[in-house]
């Protein structure tokens, strides 16, 4: 359909935007990155490893810039740096996450404070510092990568700090959503299935854990993180206009059964 905004598909293009991807050096967060580059996108990465984080941002044409996210004067600085460099910073994924699986018994408060530290404390920082910019031009798209773990307990394998860190994230993400909606800011939040990444290569080993999570999802396989890309570039672009405080489910179905 064309109208006077263009074609359905010139939604979804990010012409010239700036964009940043935290935990954009590798996994989900790299293809995510891809992806807001082929929508037109300009790509900066965010993350701790600075060889790995600046052979991503080469491979893909854009940006990097060092962050740890449970640091929030490095975030400010990171941010503060892309800003300066661009003058604006119109899009932002919240990518970075960590999981341990371990039961709640055995999780010490170290353990539990550093997942909080990464997937929870990181996501708030970089919506906060980033708002603040967003504000001031008054337009921005949060995207915040969060789980099926954030809605179901995954089984067999115990996570109790993780599919906790992830449904506050769903919640932080409708919490912002109506704060900043005024401010001309969208946040929404995409929980993935299991993807193929470093995060689940170990448990994918694992055949027990395996077998439960092929079984559990109708699909059948796990997402390649290319697959999980396109649902960014929705959330992030024009596509998504009316959508704010929403939590887009990419998970082959896990979340049916
Ligand atoms: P990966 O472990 O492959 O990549 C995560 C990236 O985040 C790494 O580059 C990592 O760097 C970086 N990172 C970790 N901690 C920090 C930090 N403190 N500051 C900056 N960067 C950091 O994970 P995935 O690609 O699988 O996961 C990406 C996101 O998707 C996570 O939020 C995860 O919870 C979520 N997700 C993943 C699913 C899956 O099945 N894989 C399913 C559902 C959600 P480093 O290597 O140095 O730690």
């Amino acid at each position: 359909m064309t109208g006077a905004r263009g074609t359905t598909l010139d939604a979804f293009k990010l012409d010239g935007q700036i964009c940043l991807v935290t935990g954009g050096a590798q996994g989900i967060g790299l293809a995510i990155a891809h992806g807001l580059r082929d929508a037109g996108g300009h790509v900066i990465i965010a993350d701790r490893d600075t060889e790995r984080g600046q052979r991503a941002a080469d491979e893909i044409g854009g940006d990097f810039v060092e962050m740890d996210v449970t640091d929030s004067v490095s975030v400010e600085a990171a941010f503060e740096g892309v800003v300066g460099r661009h003058g604006r910073l119109d899009v932002l994924v919240n990518n970075a996450g960590i999981v341990k699986n371990t039961a709640a018994l055995d999780t010490d408060d170290a353990s539990w404070r550093a997942l909080m530290a990464v997937n929870l404390d990181g996501v708030f920082y970089c919506c906060r510092s980033a708002a603040r910019f967003m504000i001031r031009q008054h337009g921005g798209s949060i995207v915040n990568i969060a789980s099926m773990s954030g809605s179901i307990a995954n089984r067999p394998q115990p996570q109790a700090s993780y599919n906790a860190s992830k449904a506050a994230v769903i919640h932080l993400t409708r919490s912002l959503a109506a704060e900043w909606a005024s401010d001309g800011i969208r946040v929404n939040s995409l929980s993935p299935g299991y993807v193929g990444t470093e995060l689940t290569k170990r448990g994918f080993e694992n055949a027990k854990w395996r077998e439960a999570w092929i079984n559990g999802t109708p699909l059948a396989r796990l997402a390649k993180p290319e697959e999980i890309a396109p649902g960014v570039v929705f959330l992030a672009s024009r596509a998504s206009a009316f959508m704010t405080g929403s939590d887009l489910v990419m998970d082959g179905g896990y979340t049916i059964w």
